[in-house]
């Protein structure tokens, strides 16, 4: 029984310690959402397509592990360009591999929702130009 309530207490003393002097170390977390984060250059965010620089050579949508690409193509050439952001996995193959520098990643990680089909980003040609 004594040697329960000392360990009991020295647990305690213990953990107020380790509290303690890691209470003057310098914080690793931040106060999200009010501080953002810092992203380095190699950050893998949300993309960003240009469409009117793919050629529509499916090249993303094969190395894409999650199958999360989905090219629609029409007599003209590429009619949409889909991305689900529900399957994508932000490795990067598409980008490394699109010749034409058509997609690339951004900053952007904030992608939460309670709305999976919001995840579904579709880029469509302009009707009236020849993109
Ligand atoms: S984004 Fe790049 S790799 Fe993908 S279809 Fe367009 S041109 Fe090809
Ligand atoms: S980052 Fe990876 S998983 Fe996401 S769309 Fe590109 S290839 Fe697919």
């Amino acid at each position: 029984m004594l040697k329960q309530i000392y360990n009991s207490i020295l647990s305690l003393v213990i953990g107020h310690l380790t509290v303690f002097k890691h209470s003057f170390k310098k914080r690793v977390t931040l106060e999200y959402p009010e501080i953002k984060p810092y992203l380095n250059n190699k950050f893998r965010g949300k993309h960003e397509f240009d469409i009117s620089k793919c050629k529509a050579c499916g090249m993303c949508q094969k190395v894409c592990p999650a199958n999360a690409i989905d090219i629609i193509k029409d007599e003209n050439g590429l009619s949409e360009y889909n991305i689900d952001y529900s399957k994508c996995i932000f490795c990067g193959n598409c980008y490394y591999y699109c010749n034409f520098k058509a997609i690339k990643p951004s900053n952007q990680f904030e992608l939460a929702t309670s709305d999976k089909k919001s995840l579904k980003v579709t880029y469509k040609k302009l009707e009236n130009t020849n993109e």
